[in-house]
């Protein structure tokens, strides 16, 4: 039986030193029964949709440099890892899924969102590929999935939601096939539509969902996402001095913190764990002796009280009114949501008036285009960009940071609930 996952994210394998680090976390762990789910290497994502858009906008040349530039760093991590080796095997295989993924980069007449499926997902094929083959190299005996061929989901392309059945059908084999001292790999946030045919993304982070997927499937009794920070922190670091490490929390705080923007965990990961009651823990790869934080269900009244702040940018708030002065009631209510859940525009805080409803979503043109368009002969739509969505969870002990936060901010929305408090702020 597999009893443990461990997340690999894109900072965990940025370079030849972080697969090295990898390699010996794993080499340390290779008889536990451990699972991996992988990420692409660093900012590879990032680069590919660059790419994509490259050649979608301009065709030609500004793609091809674009791609060079993935493969080239993808390139010095290879000979970097084996020896400087240019005939490796390795080599071959990477190079024959850039060679797919060129082909793929032509079909510039499909729908957006359909071509990023079939392209970005090459980050996480290549990223796998080349750790299995490192794994193996230093005598870790590794054995390479295709997370399509498990994770299997609907068709909403670059979001799309597993089917369960399906999943769990294809999952659970691999308990029966697995073998005590080999090592799994697959690739986080890719699947595939339920007919095989089609690459899908499960929306960006989203390896630890992947990883939650396979936990829930498998029964295992743990999963580790593995970080370049010493467990769950109350805030981010780079953003905000004296933060402190949360070394227990439940799952519903979890969800709350992840739902609100902490970036630590996709807010997806929590329900399949949480249905199966198995325990997520947080480890720094860079201090792999360090205490994780821990999730579960078990509460623990004193912990929980640790205020916690959230920090989302690139937000854009919509204020919705109804043209004929109507109140913004269930009727109207309806319309707009409807209009979200079919535009997959998903609201981090909403606020209603009399005459208006005020909500914010990680920004994204096509997706306010949309909602304009599908509102427009009801509704009066207004808008501002730019803005960053600023929560407090447990802010009774928690004004001082706050209020340095908040210094010389223009404040556009702010609302509060029993142990929440958010801003909307630019
Ligand atoms: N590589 C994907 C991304 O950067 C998925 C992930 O890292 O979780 O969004
Ligand atoms: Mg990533």
């Amino acid at each position: 039986m597999i009893k443990k996952i461990y997340k690999f994210g894109g900072a965990s394998v940025k370079d030849a030193e972080a697969v090295r680090n990898l390699k010996n976390i794993v080499a340390q762990h290779k008889d536990e029964d451990i699972f991996l789910v992988v990420s692409a290497m660093g900012k590879t994502t990032n680069m590919l949709e660059k790419v994509l858009k490259d050649f979608r906008e301009h065709h030609g040349e500004l793609g091809i440099e674009a791609l060079t530039e993935v493969m080239e760093y993808h390139e010095k991590i290879i000979l970097d890892l084996f020896d400087q080796n240019h005939e490796h095997p390795v080599i071959e295989s990477v190079s024959s899924l850039f060679i797919e993924l060129w082909e793929k980069l032509q079909q510039t007449d499909l729908p957006y969102d359909y071509q990023y499926d079939q392209t970005v997902s090459y980050g996480e094929l290549i990223s796998t590929t080349i750790i299995q083959e490192y794994l193996n190299h230093c005598d870790v005996p590794c054995r390479w999935l295709d997370a399509r061929k498990y994770v299997l989901t609907d068709d909403r392309f670059r979001a799309a939601s597993p089917d369960w059945d399906e999943t769990r059908l294809r999952i659970t084999k691999l308990n029966d096939e697995h073998i005590h001292g080999i090592v799994c790999i697959t690739q986080g946030f890719i699947g595939a539509t339920v007919d095989g045919k089609h690459t899908v993304t499960l929306g960006r982070e989203g390896s630890d969902y992947t990883a939650a997927i396979f936990a829930n499937c498998l029964d295992a009794e743990e999963v580790t996402i593995w970080k370049d920070v010493d467990g769950l922190l109350n805030a981010d670091p780079k953003r905000f001095d004296d933060t402190v490490q949360l070394p227990h929390i439940t799952y519903s705080e979890a969800i709350e913190l992840a739902f609100y923007g902490a970036s630590i965990i996709h807010p997806k990961t929590i329900k399949p764990l949480q249905n199966k009651g198995i325990t997520l823990k947080v480890q720094s790869f860079l201090h792999p002796d360090h205490e994780p934080s821990v999730i579960d269900g078990k509460t623990d009244r004193n912990i929980e009280k640790v205020p916690s702040y959230i920090v989302k940018d690139n937000q854009t708030l919509v204020s919705i009114s109804p043209r004929d002065y109507s109140f913004m009631n269930e009727h109207n209510l309806r319309l707009i949501f409807a209009a979200c859940d079919e535009l997959n525009i998903h609201a981090n805080v909403i606020q209603t008036s009399a005459l208006m409803l005020s909500f914010c979503f990680d920004h994204d043109d096509q997706k306010l285009k949309g909602l304009a368009g599908a509102l427009r002969e009801t509704f009066q739509v207004k808008y501002n960009k730019g803005l960053t969505l600023f929560t407090i969870r447990h802010y009774d002990n928690a004004y001082t940071i706050g209020d340095h936060f908040l210094e010389g901010k223009k404040v556009y929305l702010k609302q509060s609930s029993r142990s929440t408090l958010q801003f909307v702020i630019n």
